[in-house]
């Protein structure tokens, strides 16, 4: 086999590598086609759902657990990597000096796929755009499937024979470094700001893996494009798919904007006009974020009334700026999911009460100095947690006060012993959860439990 593209998989050995959601897709469609299929897992036998393990065996697949072994790489067909792994391990550059193609699940399941796509990237609002999109679809009579980076994996859809009418994906960083065909009916690029330093060997790096998305797009297709972040305005696309640009301010060249409180969306020199009244999320980047969506909407042509609708309907997601509770005048806010120092800058700004931060987490390389100035007459204390808190102490020593807590339990008490009425108590990290958290949303329920508990207590 020369590369991925041949669908006849029988008696073909494909590695899959990562047992996560995807690569178990990945590996039980493999099975189904009568492939050789190896899945290398990193973690030990006893880390793994037994479960998990179970339906691997019992699918004659082999699984090579606790580390991943060069041989497995170098003697094999194809391999499909999932997006947790990092593609520079040795085993997959002495697979790739073997001339072995090399691909992610998406580039994968893409290959196998016949509906269009709707890819949502950008280092922050990608899951709220994308289920907002999925929300508007189906509210329009579209039988959509939402996944990607979102929850389910497109090999879930391929497993299971889906046809709906759109794919509405959300596609990270790690999933483009790994495409070469993928080629999107719309792609949207919502921001970039650094975030994953530590995966990347530096910004430009990862700037350039999220412009991969829009690569292969061509006449018939387009891009969306947010013209308020610099690296974006400075894309140039001179034939081929079209380019809608989009900012907060009204703009030579751009299709959606706000203008006198309301959202105006341009296609083909028509506007349509939309409320953001009833629009219950928080904050000037959930406004930002309906530009691309609106536009999306009129793309494939949504009727206007459904797109205000749903406007007005949309409730968010968990762990976005997610209200918790109110008590003696004083809310809580968890923004688990602001992993990165840009996300915990858009949280503060959406509060013009005085704040009580909750911040720290696992480093992953970006300065705090953003969060510093952001904070700068809006916070009022603020509290440092997990591996990074020294880090956190050394850059806000001198500008407010702050604790440094063990765990969760004593940020949260320790908060309320600060707060008075009128207060916001939030939850912006800035950091990614892996120090103390099995994700960020393990994070958001400790946190919501440890509020739950403080003011019943
Ligand atoms: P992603 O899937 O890209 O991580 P989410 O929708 O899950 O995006 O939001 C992640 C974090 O980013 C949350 O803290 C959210 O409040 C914040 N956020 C959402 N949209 C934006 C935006 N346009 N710019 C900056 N931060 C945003």
């Amino acid at each position: 086999m020369q590369d991925g593209k041949n669908t006849n998989f029988s008696e073909r050995k494909v590695l899959v590598v990562g047992l996560g959601v995807s690569g178990l897709w990945t590996a039980r469609w493999l099975a189904g086609q009568k492939a050789v299929v190896t899945v290398s897992e990193r973690r030990p036998e006893p880390d793994i759902d037994t479960e998990i393990c179970g339906e691997i065996l019992r699918l004659g697949i082999t699984l090579e657990t606790g580390g991943h072994r060069r041989q497995t790489f170098t003697n094999t067909d194809l391999i499909i990597v999932s997006p947790g792994v990092p593609d520079d391990i040795e085993p997959l550059r002495a697979a790739k000096n073997k001339g072995i193609p090399v691909i992610g699940e998406l580039e994968f399941a893409c290959r196998l796929i016949d509906t269009p796509v709707i890819a949502i990237t950008g280092t922050n609002g990608k899951s709220t755009v994308t289920a907002f999109l999925g929300f508007l679809l189906e509210n329009s009579g579209f039988d959509v499937f939402v996944g990607g980076n979102i929850g389910t994996p497109l090999m879930a859809y391929v497993q299971e024979n889906k046809n709906a009418d759109y794919i509405v994906a959300e596609i990270s960083s790690f999933q483009l470094d790994t495409i070469d065909t993928f080629c999107p009916f719309i792609s949207v690029v919502l921001n970039i700001s650094p975030d994953h330093l530590d995966r990347y060997v530096d910004y430009e790096a990862y700037v350039q893996s999220k412009l991969r998305i829009f690569k292969n797009q061509g006449h018939g297709q387009y891009i969306v494009l947010n013209d308020d972040d610099r690296r974006l305005s400075a894309v140039k696309i001179s034939s081929g798919p079209s380019l809608l640009r989009y900012g907060t301010g009204k703009k030579e060249g751009r299709h959606a904007f706000i203008e006198n409180g309301r959202i105006v969306a341009c296609l083909d020199g028509d506007n349509a006009y939309f409320s953001s009244d009833s629009f219950c999320l928080p904050g000037r980047h959930n406004l930002e974020n309906l530009l691309p969506a609106v536009l999306v909407g009129r793309i494939i042509g949504v009727e206007p009334g459904v797109i205000q609708n749903t406007i007005d309907q949309f409730k968010g997601l968990p762990d976005r700026l997610e209200r918790v509770a109110e008590k003696g005048g004083v809310a809580f806010y968890n923004d688990s999911k602001a992993t990165n120092v840009d996300a915990a800058v858009r949280a503060i700004e959406s509060f013009d009460r005085p704040l009580i931060l909750l911040a720290g987490g696992r480093h992953k390389g970006a300065d705090y100095g953003p969060l510093v100035r952001a904070a700068r007459g809006r916070v009022e204390k603020a509290i440092f947690m997990g591996e990074s808190k020294e880090l956190f102490a050394a850059s806000f020593d001198g500008v407010l006060p702050y604790y440094l807590a063990e765990d969760m339990e004593e940020a949260v008490s320790k908060a309320i012993s600060w707060a008075v009425s009128g207060d916001v108590v939030l939850l912006a990290p800035a950091c990614s959860s892996f120090d103390m958290f099995s994700d960020y949303s393990h994070r958001g329920r400790v946190f919501k439990a440890a509020v739950e508990r403080s003011i019943r207590g």
